[in-house]
């Protein structure tokens, strides 16, 4: 029989790609989504399996129903990727961004221990945990100095998920994941904002493309390999955290530039504004993943550039596809 698995955030970038790889090893996909009327299928859409995908209708901030739709799906494995995932937004909405990523992963978590511990728990860490970082690179046992609303609730949502594994020897663990993108990233996030409005600039639709602070050294990778570390990781003899990341940091500056390079446009349409700029920011930080390749095998892009001219193109191709 198949085995089923449930996935929260399945209207995400990775939520995408990740039910894309479950569906292709012969899982059934149970998609949670907040509202079905304001559920966007879009990314499933695109990725042509929106119709294999069951889609639940779950807060997962009313316990109550978490527990109806674990007891109705009986999933083998549940990856928690719902979460308020934008460190800008967190800082306008903190108390949301806290209430939402911290009850979630109680709520998962108290269900699973309540109704079959034997389910295996993905919990989405994020490396905005280390935040103020002295040693590079950062490892799995980096200490943990979060500086935004978003990456404290993210060592929260870490440290539950090593408590109830300790507490009540659950099959949960956290990949730890560094910046990864993909054309399905939203428009408000730094890269994707980069190749959408560097393309309006170059279809002349647009004059110049304003930016926070470009200074900042970012460790990049591509979404599509990252959520294979997650299935890895849920495969696993034992329940362990894993970094998954390039291992190397470039600035946001030379991603501008190099975009900005590749498609023609001076250097003089990127403007620098300080209302963009965020009250705290990790000035660089990049991972080891040394781990993930020798105990998961798992393998990445190392050269970030490949990985954006690749999106550059999917980019190119979809925006003159909607012309
Ligand atoms: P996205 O922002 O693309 O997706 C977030 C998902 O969470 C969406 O499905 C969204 O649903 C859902 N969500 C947000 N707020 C709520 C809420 N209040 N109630 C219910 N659902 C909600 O994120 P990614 O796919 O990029 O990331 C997946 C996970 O990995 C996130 O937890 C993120 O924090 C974490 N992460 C991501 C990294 C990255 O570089 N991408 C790096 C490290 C960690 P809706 O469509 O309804 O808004």
């Amino acid at each position: 029989m198949n085995k089923t698995a449930i996935v929260t955030g399945i209207s995400g970038q990775d939520g995408a790609y990740l039910s894309q790889l479950l569906l292709s090893k012969g899982y059934s996909v149970v998609g949670i989504v907040r509202s079905l009327e304001k559920y966007n299928s879009g990314k499933l859409v695109y990725l042509g399996i929106a119709d294999q995908v069951i889609i639940e209708e779950c807060h997962l901030e009313n316990r109550e129903r978490v527990m109806e739709i674990i007891q109705k799906h009986q999933p083998a494995e549940i990856y928690n990727l719902a979460a308020q995932s934008s460190v800008s937004v967190s800082f306008q909405k903190p108390t949301e961004t806290m209430q939402f990523n911290i009850i979630s992963v109680i709520n998962l978590l108290e269900a699973i221990r309540t109704i079959n511990p034997s389910i295996r728990f993905y919990q989405a860490s994020s490396s905005e945990m280390f935040g103020k970082v002295n040693d590079l690179p950062i490892t799995e046992n980096s200490l943990l100095h979060p500086l935004s609303p978003y990456a404290i609730s993210k060592v929260t949502g870490h440290q539950i998920t090593i408590n109830y594994r300790e507490s009540y020897q659950l099959f949960a663990c956290c990949g730890i994941l560094f910046n990864h993108e993909s054309y399905l990233r939203d428009n408000n996030f730094f890269f994707k904002k980069l190749l959408h409005g560097a393309l309006d600039i170059y279809y002349g639709k647009k004059e110049e493309l304003a930016f926070g602070n470009l200074d900042i050294k970012r460790d990049f990778g591509y979404s599509k390999d990252y959520v294979e570390a997650m299935w890895l990781m849920l495969q696993q003899n034992k329940p362990e955290e894993f970094l998954i990341c390039s291992g190397t940091s470039i600035t946001l500056r030379q991603l501008v530039e190099y975009v900005f390079e590749k498609l023609g446009i001076p250097k003089a349409k990127i403007i620098i504004d300080p209302n963009l700029f965020r009250p705290t920011e990790i000035e660089d930080i990049y991972g080891s993943n040394q781990k993930a390749m020798e105990v998961l095998h798992w393998k990445t892009e190392s050269n970030f550039f490949n990985v954006v001219d690749k999106l550059l193109e999917e980019e190119k191709m979809n925006y003159e596809g909607k012309q």
